[in-house]
């Protein structure tokens, strides 16, 4: 099922690949992060992004 609410956007840390729906996003300072660590700026520990390296 689609859900209309449910957008996908990507990850607004930097160098990140990682797509998150706005249902999920961690949001912080009006911008949506695909984890905690990405919001923190340390980037994300997902399986095929090495943004936190
Ligand atoms: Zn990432
Ligand atoms: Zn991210
Ligand atoms: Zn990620």
């Amino acid at each position: 099922m689609i859900d209309p609410d449910d957008e996908e956007m990507a990850c607004a840390h930097e160098d990140c690949e990682c797509d998150v729906s706005s249902t999920s996003a961690i949001e912080r300072d009006d911008e949506f992060y695909c984890s905690r660590g990405c919001a923190d700026g340390h980037g994300c520990d997902h399986a095929g992004c090495d943004c936190a390296a």
